[in-house]
């Protein structure tokens, strides 16, 4: 196992920027496949921080001596099939080379960082840094600061930063419509009795859409009255995690009217909370719906905007002109700063792979390949890449990651078995399977308002060539439909493969 870093951790390795947590439930979010971890982890917070979750990840390494297996500080720049003897030859940035049967891919959804494309990056002459690349603890006491960027990441970031630094700037260019994440600490009686219900816990998240322990209401907004849907909105509202957005009425996501009233009730939660009228207009997101990008979980991000040593720039009506070597230089004015945050979030999906030169049969790239969106079979197999598998590639399901990706993990392994068990040595998806998945990967998304809307989700990423167009990137058929697709290719004998 190759890992780019210094850690194991991945996710919760890179990104230590201030602020960052868990938005699933940490009961959750931790491994399921050991009855001995779950006795012995206890989660301090109902939304782990970052350090707490880096703390189990390595405790996990550790426990089940997963170390010896892993080589950190390897970035993989190639990977090139070949045919004569059925494996993958590896190229890492420092020039070792291997050579492997099977090449399997965790590389991440949102692994590959993207600095903005403004001029100047670089020219700054104080302390800079992107969220995900985030150094060591900084310390924000007195200095003036700016962040760029307003998505999850950049909300978290922005609350915590604000608690200490002497000025803010906030640089947006899209507001997000977030929700309450209310997060608690765990005493040791609930986490006695979170550890009693875990089969339950781990059985609930399985039946959802995205393996998150909120369930979608079976009812629609219309069916309600004014009233009840009001209580309801209330109630989410007041209550910990995603339930606002993955317990909410049905079809929220896919019928524009009731998308609006959700949408409309949560501007006046904004106005609510913040008090200049002008800048909560600012905060309330104008061209798209709530939930039709992914909800960032707030803790007491509006009133950030009630503090005088805040401030919002709205480069939508004043863009960024340049980033100078004292500051940033908007059409309108120029600022003067101590440390600028980059909070600009990723080539998400299929930026990780983009980065490395894989080249399957004949030479041909995967990069080119996807250049007009990802084609896979389950999210898991490329055809024309034999012996590559890639555990929550593009086209898999998004969600709560680890419950999603203990199932394909131990689908990858299944099939690895199979492939053992027979003494195959070439395992590939067919040109038609791929073709089939990639349909009914789009299909799953028709009429789903998140399609019309830019961001990672829809392959958006301002910040790279060739990634300015929408496409499906993610099943959204949800994780039931899923797996019950994963399973029977199982059932069928891998039938819709070839295999040699
Ligand atoms: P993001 O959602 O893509 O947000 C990036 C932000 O940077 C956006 O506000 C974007 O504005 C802005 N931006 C990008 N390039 C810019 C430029 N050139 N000039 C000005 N602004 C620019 O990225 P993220 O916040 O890092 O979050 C990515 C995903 O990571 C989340 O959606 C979530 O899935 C995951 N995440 C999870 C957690 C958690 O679970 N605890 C926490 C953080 C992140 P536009 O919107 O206008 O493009």
């Amino acid at each position: 196992m190759f890992e780019t870093g210094t850690g194991v951790g991945g996710t919760w390795y890179w990104n230590r920027y201030p602020g960052a947590r868990f938005n699933s439930e940490s009961w959750t979010y931790g491994y399921s496949f050991s009855q001995e971890l779950l006795d012995e982890w206890n989660w301090e917070e109902h939304f782990a921080g970052q350090p707490e979750t880096e703390r189990y990840l390595n405790y996990v390494a550790d426990k089940f001596d997963l170390r010896r297996d892993i080589r950190l500080k390897s970035r993989v720049t190639a990977a090139h099939y070949q045919e004569e003897t059925r494996s993958w030859d590896l190229t890492m940035e420092d020039g070792r080379r291997y050579r492997t049967r099977l090449l399997i891919t965790a590389a991440g959804v949102l692994s590959a960082a993207t600095m903005p494309r403004i001029a100047g990056v670089g020219t700054f002459l104080g302390q800079s840094c992107h969220t995900h690349y985030w150094p060591k603890p900084v310390s924000f006491q007195g200095k003036r600061v700016a962040v760029i960027g307003t998505g999850a990441t950049g909300v978290q970031t922005i609350t915590e930063v604000a608690k200490t630094a002497g000025h803010l700037t906030v640089f947006q260019r899209t507001p997000q419509c977030c929700a309450p994440l209310h997060n608690a600490k765990i005493g040791k009686d609930e986490m006695s009795r979170i550890r009693g219900n875990n089969p339950e816990i781990f059985a609930r998240c399985q039946e959802t859409y995205g393996c998150f322990i909120h369930a979608t209401d079976p009812r629609a907004t219309h069916e309600v009255t004014q009233e009840e849907r009001e209580a309801f909105w209330e109630k989410l509202c007041g209550a910990p995690g995603f339930g606002i957005w993955m317990g909410n009425f049905r079809g929220i996501l896919v019928d524009r009217a009731a998308n609006k009233l959700i949408s409309d009730f949560l501007a006046r939660k904004i106005r609510q909370r913040v008090k200049d009228p002008a800048v909560a207009e600012k905060l309330i997101p104008k061209n798209h719906g709530f939930g039709t990008r992914r909800v960032p979980l707030e803790s007491g991000f509006y009133e950030v905007y009630n503090q005088p040593d805040v401030k919002p720039v709205d480069i939508s009506e004043t863009p960024i002109d340049r980033i100078t070597p004292t500051g940033i230089k908007t059409s309108d004015c120029e600022y003067e700063f101590d440390l600028i945050v980059y909070a600009t979030g990723f080539d998400a999906i299929t930026g990780a792979f983009d980065r490395i030169d894989i080249r399957g049969v004949g030479g041909v790239s995967l990069k080119d390949k996807w250049r007009d969106g990802p084609q896979t079979f389950l999210g898991i197999l490329v055809d024309g890449f034999p012996n590559m598998l890639m555990v929550m590639g593009p086209h898999a399901g998004l969600g709560n990651f680890p419950r999603a990706l203990e199932y394909t993990a131990d689908w990858v392994t299944g099939l690895i078995r199979f492939a053992h068990g027979r003494a195959l040595t070439r395992v590939e998806a067919t040109a038609a399977s791929a073709v089939a998945w990639t349909e009914h990967v789009i299909e799953s998304s028709e009429g789903l308002l998140f399609t019309e809307v830019d961001s990672w989700m829809t392959g958006i990423s301002r910040n790279v060539d060739g990634k300015q167009v929408r496409r499906i990137m993610r099943y959204s058929g949800g994780h039931p439909a899923f797996r019950k697709r994963c399973d029977a290719v199982t059932a069928d004998g891998y039938r819709e493969l070839t295999l040699d």
